[in-house]
């Protein structure tokens, strides 16, 4: 089987199924051999890995991924799309093809029942309209997955590895550093992709910790306060956590806790590490 990577092999194969593109389903197919072998690489994959590819296209990487790990389940959405994949993954056994959304898929049952519920690698080129929400529920379900290597939209990723007082740093960037160690791997430019998007892209590896390395009392409570500190990211953090009616702090309360963890009453959430929302949620608490 041929590789599909190129801007040629992808037409052919579109046109030859009468493909239509959906803008809805965030469909832009990677057309760069560099950047998909780059991918694979960060992903670290060998014959031992068990990898879950969410949206797989036409199956360019899915091609890749089926060289190079012991077994692949890949998750499409587009039902146009799985008869062109049954012929371009039909010379490998070890995939697996599943039509569904990515986000109603039982992950952790699917890796129970592939590979004994050792931890899967999770590799992608992702749909913009959902890069967050996919992420988020591959972090806080506490999966079996070791790491995940996707390409996101470039001002995404930005915010994923962003440290605390940078313009970029927010929920999202405190999220990922509680379950991960992110790396932003290359920066990809539209026109790897057909059709092009209007953004920039590039390519995340977050190595996910097999225990937390944050200890926090309720993490549940935590990542209110995250929210709460992010909602209203100009104002201080005792405004700001005060005036979210369901968590029920009083400013009194608020400036105690930052008190005594030697912080001012003025600091807004931007400025504070992960450690230190853990140990706010902490005094807040008792
Ligand atoms: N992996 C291919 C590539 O790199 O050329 C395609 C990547 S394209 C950016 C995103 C893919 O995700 C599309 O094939 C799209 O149909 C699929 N997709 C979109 N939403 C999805 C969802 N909720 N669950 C599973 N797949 C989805």
């Amino acid at each position: 089987m041929n590789k599909l990577v190129s801007a040629g092999n992808t037409i052919d194969v579109i046109k030859k199924h009468d493909f239509t593109f959906r803008k809805r389903f965030g469909q832009n197919f990677l057309i760069d051999e560099h950047v998909l072998e780059k991918i694979v690489q960060a992903a670290d994959i060998t014959g031992d890995d068990y990898v879950i590819e969410i949206g797989p296209g036409i199956g360019s990487m899915t091609q890749y991924l089926c060289e190079k790990a012991g077994k692949v389940t890949a998750v499409e959405i587009d039902r146009d799309l799985i008869p062109i994949l049954n012929e371009t993954l039909g010379d490998y056994d070890n995939v697996t093809v599943i039509n569904d959304d990515i986000l109603k898929v039982d992950i952790a049952g699917l890796i129970e029942k592939e590979n004994k519920g050792k931890p899967a690698k999770v590799v992608a080129n992702l749909p913009y309209y959902i890069t967050t929400p996919i992420v988020m529920t591959l972090l806080e379900d506490h999966l079996p997955i070791s790491s995940i290597t996707v390409m996101v939209q470039k001002e995404v990723a930005q915010r994923m590895q962003a440290e605390p007082g940078s313009k970029d740093y927010g929920a999202l960037s405190l999220a990922v550093k509680y379950y991960s160690d992110p790396h932003i791997v290359a920066n990809v430019p539209p026109n790897c992709f057909i059709p092009r998007p209007k953004v920039g892209s590039a390519v995340i590896n977050l190595i996910v910790y097999d225990a937390p390395v944050i200890n926090v009392k309720d993490e549940k409570l935590m990542f209110k306060l995250i929210r709460a500190a992010f909602n209203q990211r100009r104002k201080t953090l005792v405004n700001s956590i005060s005036n979210s009616g369901d968590l029920g702090f009083s400013k009194q309360e608020i400036t105690d806790a930052l008190n005594a963890m030697n912080l001012p009453e003025t600091i807004r959430g931007e400025a504070l590490s992960p450690e230190q929302f853990a140990a706010l949620s902490d005094r807040l608490i008792f």
